[in-house]
């Protein structure tokens, strides 16, 4: 008997995606058109389509708030920052690519289509937030983008990037070589290693980078994206960082990675040392989001390892900040 996800593949490819019909692999030239009308064939998710956002403003969008646990409700960690037409994705976790799709169909934003996903800041090189980037590099690339794909994150992604277009050489050959005729030059990434300051800047978007302490990584960094209405800082993954508050200070929405103090009092000491360097409590981003003065509270890369409900980290975070605190959810739209 067929596992059920091949016949709704197969449905799919026989009655949307006409273009499958010849090519059992389905991995022939596949347009926007058809690929948006296919997600709109799809029953939609309960309370996520909604309204189109006023493309003037400048928005968030969570399309991934996981960690490196397979919950299937919680994509691998990537954020959207959506002003004047262009989406400025922070890291790439799994599924980044299709989950950008599904923040498009939400918001209304087409600067989240595919081939439309032309920048990416990475925080830090960890595979939970970089498994995504050749799905990044690549299928916008199959779906027609017309621009090389920026880059910008720690020391490492120069090598990175070269490796991941040699894994991937005979598709590219592929496709440059065969009839799809894609053009091999647009494959290729422009990267930036960066490092703590200024890293980007154009007409609308402004991104500063700044160092985070995360464990025993060398280069983690935070960022603060300003556009002329809204300055959002994101943490990245880092350990206790109290010069946070002095960055974020006054800064419209943290977004803050986060575990429940709580839960990690219960766990060993293997635990407690490592989540306790690496990353940060729910109580913790209060003291900071307080300190700084931030309008909003977005929490994001939940670490529930280590046990606490979604409800005692947003309590947690109120013992000291008594502004906005929302628990994100993927596709969450701000
Ligand atoms: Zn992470
Ligand atoms: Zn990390």
């Amino acid at each position: 008997m067929r596992p059920p996800t091949y016949t709704l593949g197969l449905v799919l490819c026989s009655s949307v995606l006409a273009s499958c019909a010849g090519s059992p692999a389905g991995d022939s030239p596949v347009s926007l058109d058809q690929t948006v009308e296919a997600a709109e064939a799809l029953p939609p998710r309960a309370g996520t389509q909604t309204a189109p956002r006023d493309p003037s403003r400048t928005w968030i969008v969570l399309l991934g708030t996981g960690t490196p646990g397979a919950e299937p409700d919680r994509f691998g960690p990537a954020t959207a920052v959506v002003s004047g037409g262009t989406a400025y994705l922070i890291d790439a976790g799994p599924g980044v690519v299709r989950r950008a799709m599904a923040g498009a169909l939400v918001s209304g934003l087409p600067a989240l289509q595919p081939q439309n996903l032309r920048v990416v800041f990475f925080t830090h090189l960890h595979s939970d937030h970089t498994i995504g980037y050749p799905d990044l590099i690549l299928s916008p690339w199959v779906l027609g983008r017309a621009v090389r794909l920026q880059a910008y994150g720690p020391p490492g992604l120069d090598a990175m990037t070269t490796a991941l277009l040699e894994a991937y050489r005979e598709d590219i050959r592929v496709r440059v070589e065969g009839p799809e005729q894609l053009r091999r030059d647009l494959v290729t990434v422009e990267t930036h290693e960066i490092e703590p300051g200024l890293i980007y800047e154009d007409a609308v978007m402004r991104v500063e980078a700044f160092a985070v302490p995360h464990g025993t990584w060398d280069h983690a960094f935070g960022f603060k994206l300003t556009t002329a209405d809204r300055t959002i800082v994101i943490s990245g993954d880092t350990g206790p960082f109290d010069g946070l508050a002095e960055i974020a200070a006054g800064a419209d929405v943290l977004i803050h990675e986060a575990y429940s103090a709580e839960g990690l009092r219960r766990r060993e000491p293997e635990t407690q040392l490592y989540h306790g360097t690496f990353h940060t409590s729910a109580v913790k981003v209060g003291e900071i989001a307080a300190q700084a003065g931030v309008g909003m509270v977005i929490l994001h890369h939940q670490l529930h390892l280590v046990g606490g409900t979604a409800e005692q980290m947003v309590e947690q975070v109120r013992i000291s900040f008594d502004g906005e605190v929302v628990y994100g959810r993927d596709l969450d739209v701000f």
